[in-house]
């Protein structure tokens, strides 16, 4: 999953990117209202966490212009400012949800999480294919029956796999999945990632589809 953040706040920004990061989301991170609107038209985002109050163009400007531009991506309104109005502008301009300023990042994880689920069309957050089943939110992995301990890379490959089941996933999606902006990728890092799952989970469960990608198989 890649997310973007809009936060012109360094340490709110910072905290929210290490806190996604650590949960296994790649993350890019700009600071302006302008920058946003760049990195929104260009990149595949899954979610935006996006700052009302921001230099150079105010949030709900960003979000408007987004929406206009028929761009469905998720949005969660992060803001510091808790007048009613602001909310109501927010969801009414198209915003999935909102939070608060200060809020804690277990809250933002979580609603983070429920706005991925309504939009992938799940009401229940755990995923069960064949005899895989995935649980994003307690980040547990059965297979068989049996619990199987994944890194957070491993994880982020298989949920992004997870995401259509049983759908293509071309080796660029993995690999946005894995990394946000200026990391250091590795020529066969989402190889390596595929090696390891096949290795924890069973070697047929990741098909290799020639020349497009890689798609989860069902298998009991
Ligand atoms: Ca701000």
């Amino acid at each position: 999953m890649r997310v973007l953040v809009v936060e012109d706040d360094l340490m709110i920004g910072r905290a929210v990117a290490d806190g996604l990061r650590t949960g296994g989301y790649a993350v890019d991170w700009v600071r302006d209202g302008t920058a946003a609107e760049l990195a929104l038209s260009g990149g595949p985002y899954d979610l935006a966490l996006l700052d009302l109050g921001l230099p150079r163009k105010d949030g709900i400007e960003v979000l408007k212009s987004l929406r206009r531009g028929r761009s469905e991506v998720p949005v969660l309104v992060i803001t510091a400012r808790d007048s009613l109005g602001d909310r109501i502008a927010g969801l009414d301009c198209g915003a999935d949800d909102y939070l608060v300023k200060p809020f804690d990042l277990d809250e933002l994880m979580a609603r983070a999480r429920a706005v991925l689920r309504r939009r992938a069309g799940r009401a229940c957050p755990e995923i069960a294919y064949g005899a895989l089943v995935f649980d994003p939110v307690t980040r547990e992995v059965v297979f068989r029956g049996a619990a199987v301990a994944l890194s957070a890379h491993e994880f982020a490959v298989l949920e992004a796999l997870l995401r259509e089941p049983g759908a293509v996933v071309s080796r660029e999606n993995l690999e946005e999945a894995l990394y946000g902006w200026g990391r250091e990728i590795g020529s066969n890092a989402v190889e390596v990632y595929l090696h390891h799952l096949r290795r924890k989970l069973a070697p047929e469960l990741i098909r290799n589809v020639r020349g497009v990608g890689y798609r989860i198989a069902r298998i009991e």
